[in-house]
């Protein structure tokens, strides 16, 4: 069998990637490992240079039904309580033309999902884990792990961060453990203490922790990521396993009383073994020959930034503007000139978000002069124009 193009994984990335090419006319073959949909995760938060996108998209009200617009971001001292850097977020979707959003990652995916499942040249293969591609010059065949192959013009690799494709590819081994884990929990907004019902973000910064909370699906629930210093960690490095309360509640033992009732009042945990690979280092970790890479499959980043999903959006709108510019030079070429479009920015994004995590969770001087910079710059700091006004959109 042949088709233009196939892609491997439909999370974020791969049915992002789906939408935007179907949208550049290309015909579409999505190969994914899960017998249906992923409706599991948590939050996540998405930069005006994503909403951006998914607007061009023609999927604002679709997003309009499942989201939080925040109007804040707050940071806080998880010690003292002490509100240490503020930025308005209703002027920022001024400035920016898009907002910034919160969604849970199942009703983005449904979105993304509504918007391409029935589009003419898109063709879904559940329950197909692809293992390996091969390239010839006129284009690639790739084997899954039943023995079936296909071939194609060109793939697009989407497998996420345990990525075997990219293994295959690019042969560069597995990413590695950060020392950090991330606990993530969502609690009834009702079950919530009233001062904690804002519609707002906040980000609590301890010794050797984090706590991110904002509400999801319409606001009637409260999503928490509490991100742990874990070096040396022999947990299961696996997606969403369930993790124990008491880590919680020992990583805030000397928090302010308000933060430990909240973390108190969460029974079931989820946890992840956040891992990440060094920031990209030129265009050849995004483009092969025929083959591209995007998504956490080609950029995993520790989520400090909250872009992972963001720039896998980013990833599917530059390969829509690529199809749709190169595709008659051929599919190397429209993939060459996504990955040279897309690395430098990524990297930056991957370095910002390792910087953070560092700044996060200190200690000491090193703490003091966090908090004196988020007082005295925190609008500037905590609203990067850089990363929110940039990035590329597709054409509506
Ligand atoms: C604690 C935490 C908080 C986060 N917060 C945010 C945030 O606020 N904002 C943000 O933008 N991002 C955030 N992220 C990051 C974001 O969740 C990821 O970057 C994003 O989901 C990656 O999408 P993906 O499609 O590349 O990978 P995945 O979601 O992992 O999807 C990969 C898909 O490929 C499939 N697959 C795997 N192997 C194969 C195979 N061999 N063949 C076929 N299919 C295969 C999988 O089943 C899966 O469906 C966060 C991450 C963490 C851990």
């Amino acid at each position: 069998m042949s088709s233009d193009l196939l892609i491997a994984g439909a999370g974020i990335a791969g049915v992002a990637a789906a939408l935007a090419l179907s949208r550049a006319g290309a015909r579409v073959d999505v190969f994914e490992r899960a017998p249906q949909l992923a409706t599991e995760g948590a939050g996540v938060q998405l930069g005006p240079n994503v909403t951006r996108i998914l607007r061009a998209w023609g999927l604002q009200e679709a997003l309009n039904a499942v989201a939080v617009f925040p109007e804040q971001l707050c940071a806080m001292d998880a010690r003292d309580g002490r509100v240490v850097g503020q930025v308005d977020l209703t002027t920022a979707a001024l400035r920016y033309g898009a907002p910034c959003v919160c969604i849970h990652r199942a009703d983005l995916q449904a979105l993304l999902w509504q918007a391409v499942h029935e589009a003419p040249g898109v063709q879904w293969h559940w329950g197909q884990a692809l293992q390996s591609v091969s390239q010839a010059a006129e284009g690639v065949t790739v084997h899954s792990d039943a023995g079936q192959t296909w071939d194609a013009d060109g793939l697009v690799i989407a497998d996420g961060i345990g990525s075997q494709m990219r293994r295959h590819v690019l042969g560069d081994g597995a990413p590695t453990p950060t020392g950090h884990i991330a606990l993530r929990a969502l609690l009834p907004m009702a079950d919530v203490p009233l001062a904690w019902r804002s519609g707002d973000v906040w980000v609590w910064m301890g010794v050797d922790f984090h706590l991110v909370h904002y509400p999801v699906r319409g606001g009637q629930w409260l999503n928490l990521v509490l991100v742990l210093n874990r070096p040396h960690t022999d947990l299961d490095p696996g997606w969403s396993l369930t993790g124990d309360a008491d880590w919680a509640q020992r990583a805030v033992a000397r928090s302010c009383s308000a933060l430990r009732d909240v973390v108190g009042r969460v029974t079931e945990w989820r946890y992840w073994v956040l891992a990440d690979r060094a920031p990209m280092a030129s265009a050849l970790e995004m483009a092969v020959g025929r083959v591209a890479l995007v998504g956490d499959a080609a950029h995993p980043m520790r989520p400090y930034l909250a872009q992972g999903a963001g720039m896998a959006m980013e990833d599917a709108a530059a390969l829509q503007a690529a199809w749709l510019t190169h595709a008659n030079s051929g599919v190397a070429a429209a993939w060459h000139a996504m990955a040279h479009s897309r690395w430098q920015r990524v990297a930056r994004v991957q370095q910002q978000s390792r910087r953070n995590g560092r700044i996060f969770h200190s200690a000491g001087l090193v703490r003091w002069g966090r908090n004196w910079a988020l007082q005295t710059w925190g609008s500037h700091l905590m609203d990067p124009a850089w990363l929110y006004g940039g990035g590329p959109v597709p054409k509506p």
